[in-house]
């Protein structure tokens, strides 16, 4: 048995970046670039009005408007002669000559003729073309991830694609005879499924999509269906049979499958029996079947592993200390991780830890994480928590 830290360390120098693929824009969100961007044009790429108004041709207090440029216009073939104005919109090509845009504001029109009711200063409310980019400058660097505001930008640029870290192929592998669907009849002894619902939409939630299949408390099927997850995914999450009842078989058929245990146990809580390997590059996990260990375990492991894959510099939950609200006791040498709500710099943990209920997730934001030396915590106490995303 390990303890936290070091199995974090593990999957950090065990778990390699996937290899780099070019993606159309619209498959990039939350991939982390591969290379340098460079702007294929200047940002913005003509001058552009900022305001509703009036473009002016020299700096003076009266115009005579003769013409009107709208947003997508364009304004190239344009030429004003000083004193002349044009009605113009905001993003509208600003033609050449121009003093500055006076918005219409300021501006008293009569017939077509206008007068400025203040004095303007030059290339005022004008976007200058490549203000924010010059052609062929960095737009961005390789290692930053394309968020929203990114997949925008580059969209604004007109890039089409972009080379980033191959997102994970994963499969997740549900076992338990016990296991039924919603839908089905609860007969005895039988329990609805938790882990295959939660982890995928926790999945999905991150933009992954994930294999799902069920098997047995049964060495055969659990062999094959694991060799075939394997065979075809480069990251597969096993649910349950991983820890040492008689037919837990998640283990042995990792042994079998000639994976490379990174490790197998670690101290904590939830989560003990949790085992991480490889075989070749594909990360294997297994994850206890307890519904609240097995998220626990995905946020903590699981996901560093995905976002090391991906080409993340920093794979973890977010670490921040908050003020807990109240005493807590932790029982025994394990490091806890605690279902908890964080705001305004304080910290309570939420009721029903139990591994086996997943209720006190649903509205937990973090984790507290309480090392295994740690046995009593004082209210007022500063304590480290993950931040869930
Ligand atoms: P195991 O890790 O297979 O020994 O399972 C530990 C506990 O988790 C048992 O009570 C199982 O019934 C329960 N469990 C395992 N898998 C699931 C699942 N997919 N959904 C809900 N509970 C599960
Ligand atoms: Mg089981």
């Amino acid at each position: 048995m390990i303890e936290v830290a070091e199995a974090l360390n593990t999957i950090v120098s065990k778990v390699l970046t996937n290899p780099v693929v070019e993606i159309e824009m619209a498959s990039a969100l939350n991939c982390v670039l591969a290379e340098n961007v460079y702007s294929p044009i200047a940002m913005p790429p003509f001058n552009q009005s900022a305001m509703d108004g009036y473009a002016l041709c020299g700096n003076r207090k009266n115009y005579r408007v003769v013409a009107e440029i709208k947003a997508g216009d364009s304004a190239e073939e344009l030429e004003l002669n000083l004193g002349e104005a044009a009605r113009i919109f905001t993003g509208a090509m600003v033609p050449k000559n121009i003093w500055a845009i006076a918005k219409q504001e300021i501006v008293v029109t009569q017939q077509d003729r206008i007068e400025l009711l203040q004095t303007v200063n030059e290339n005022a409310n004008i976007r200058l073309s490549g203000e924010e980019l010059e052609l062929d400058a960095l737009a961005m660097q390789k290692g930053e991830i394309l968020n929203p505001a990114a997949i925008g930008f580059l969209n604004g640029l007109g890039i089409t694609s972009v080379k980033v870290y191959n997102k994970p192929n994963i499969a997740l592998v549900v076992t338990g005879n016990e296991l039924i669907r919603p839908g089905q009849e609860l007969s005895k002894g039988k329990i609805f499924e938790s882990n295959a619902a939660a982890l995928s939409a926790l999945l999905e939630s991150m933009g992954f999509e994930s294999d799902v299949s069920f098997v047995k408390d049964d060495y055969h099927s659990t062999l094959k269906v694991i060799d075939q997850a394997i065979e075809k995914h480069d990251l597969v999450i096993v649910t349950g049979g991983v820890s040492v009842g008689d037919y837990d078989y998640t283990y042995k058929v990792f042994e079998e499958l000639g994976v490379e245990k990174g490790f197998y146990k670690v101290n904590q809580k939830p989560g003990k029996p949790l085992y991480f390997g490889l075989k070749g590059d594909v990360s294997i996990f297994g994850l206890p079947g307890n519904p609240a260990a097995a998220l626990t375990c995905f946020y903590i492991y699981v996901l560093a592993a995905i976002r090391l894959k991906m080409g993340f510099s920093v794979p973890f939950l977010e670490k921040k200390q908050f003020i807990i609200a109240h005493d807590q006791i932790k029982k025994g040498s394990r490091a806890h991780f605690l279902k908890a709500k964080q705001a305004n710099g304080f910290v309570s943990v939420n009721h029903r830890q139990s591994s086996a209920m997943l209720s006190s997730f649903i509205d937990a934001n973090c984790l507290v994480y309480l090392p295994s030396e740690d046995q009593r915590i004082a209210k007022g106490s500063a304590v480290d928590t993950f931040i869930l995303p």
